[in-house]
């Protein structure tokens, strides 16, 4: 085929019909469970400042430093196309006042996130997640009931295996002193990681624990490890949310070096993956959602203390892993009746009588550029419709219709003003 001369800028892609009833039927499922557990929905712009993600996120984290779209406007305001939903949703429920609401607040939403990445399988430059945040509530209850709600989402859609990775990386009381020890460790390996963990060495040490390459794991293997310097609170915080886990019986792997890639999080960080159990989680699969709990973000924002939790849930990678499963199909009503017709007055009429039977909810299909009845009575074959009604030249003249039982292939003639009714009763006795 010749190239086209317009295709998706890379990296990003069309959600095409096929994968629209997956897409409909994912967040289906994530809003009912989410709404259940009180949660309320919010839509925030795709544009956001780029300063609050400068300043939220972190300069320092690959998302930030080196994914972001951002652009000047025609007015000079610099904007940047949302890479993630936190930042955000915070500056919406400060704007709105949301802190003098009873607290917790908690909050949804969905859409398209945008982060110049180098694409491949799982990864996008235009992605979707499913976002839920918690505002004003430290407890390790509420973490819990966050999980809970990513792992039934993802049970209800039948995936098998979900396992969630989780740590704990402190706070501001306590990391200061981890992150000395991993650097002390760190200094004397600095050749044995790759360059970017180099600089991230100055910058942001513990991304060092992140990186997917195979010589920096393996220097991360012996590192020392967050939990082993989590101050009492930290740690109570930690062990109140295992419990948590234990009580109700959520598949989880503690994973001593997961840090996740943002600046923001304190306390609780987790991911979600699929095909895997607990005794067994140290596949590197790809991550279908992720989260942790954000202390200290609120109140960069707005100078006030409230605590916060969240998680984001990969729409793209959970729709290729459902898809894969093939235990959900989901699809469209199909329809019951099709409306054939012959000639130029035939298509005028049926047309009106198209849109009685959708008033009336009959879900029905048509193929008005077929001409012949012949290719129309095949096509109602195809689609395995009980009944079709024809309109020929006769029933014009005479405002009539045909209803042709499929299976027999019986016919028997109404009067068109009838019609709906008639075919109403048809399918009720189905
Ligand atoms: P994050 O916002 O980075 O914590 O990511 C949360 C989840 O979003 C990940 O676990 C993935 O499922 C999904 N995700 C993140 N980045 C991408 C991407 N570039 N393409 C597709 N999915 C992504």
């Amino acid at each position: 085929m010749a190239k086209l001369k317009f295709q998706t800028p890379t990296g990003m892609h069309d959600i095409l019909p096929e994968d629209q009833a997956y897409l409909r039927h994912i967040l289906k499922v994530a809003e009912s469970i989410s709404t259940f557990y009180g949660f309320q929905r919010v839509d925030t712009p795709i544009l956001e400042e780029a300063e609050l993600f400068e300043k939220g996120t972190g300069v320092s984290t690959d998302i930030v430093e080196k994914q972001m779209y951002t652009l000047k406007t025609r007015g000079g305001d610099i904007l940047a196309l949302r890479p993630e939903f936190t930042p955000g949703m915070v500056r919406s429920f400060l704007q709105h006042g949301m802190h003098n609401l009873p607290q917790p607040v908690k909050l949804y939403t969905s859409g398209p996130l945008f982060r110049y990445e180098r694409p491949q399988e799982g990864r996008y430059r235009q992605l979707h997640q499913f976002d839920l945040e918690v505002f004003g509530d430290q407890s390790a209850a509420i973490d819990a009931q966050l999980i809970q709600i990513f792992v039934a989402i993802l049970k209800e859609l039948k995936l098998p295996g979900v396992v969630v990775k989780v740590n704990s990386i402190g706070d501001s009381q306590c990391r200061p002193y981890y992150k000395k020890a991993l650097i002390s460790y760190l200094r004397n390996k600095q050749y044995a990681v790759c360059a970017d963990c180099r600089r991230r060495l100055k910058t942001n040490p513990l991304r060092v624990l992140d990186c997917k390459e195979e010589k920096c794991q393996q220097v991360r293997s012996q590192a020392p490890q967050m939990i082993d310097y989590l101050c009492q609170e930290c740690k109570d915080h930690f062990k109140s949310l295992l419990e948590f886990f234990d009580e109700a019986d959520l598949p989880y792997h503690l994973d001593p070096y997961l840090v996740r890639g943002l600046d923001y999080y304190t306390k609780t960080v987790f991911e979600v993956f699929a095909n895997l159990t607990p005794e067994n989680a140290e596949g590197v699969g790809l991550a279908l959602g992720g989260g942790g709990r954000y202390d200290g973000l609120v109140k960069l924002y707005g100078d006030r203390e409230t605590p916060a939790v969240g998680f984001g849930m990969g729409i793209d990678r959970v729709l290729s892993a459902v898809k894969r499963q093939g235990v959900i199909r989901p699809s469209s009503p199909s329809p019951k009746v099709f409306l054939a017709q012959l000639g130029e007055a035939a298509k005028k009429k049926s047309m009106k009588l198209f849109e009685d039977l959708r008033k009336a909810n009959i879900p029905v299909s048509e193929s008005l550029g077929r001409d012949s009845l012949r290719a129309q009575l095949s096509r109602a074959d195809k689609l395995g419709v009980p009944y079709t009604l024809i309109m020929g030249q006769r029933e014009v003249l005479d405002n009539s219709v045909v209803i042709r039982t499929m299976g027999s292939g019986a016919q028997k003639t109404v009067k068109l003003q009838d019609t709906v009714e008639e075919v109403k009763k048809l399918l009720k006795g189905e």
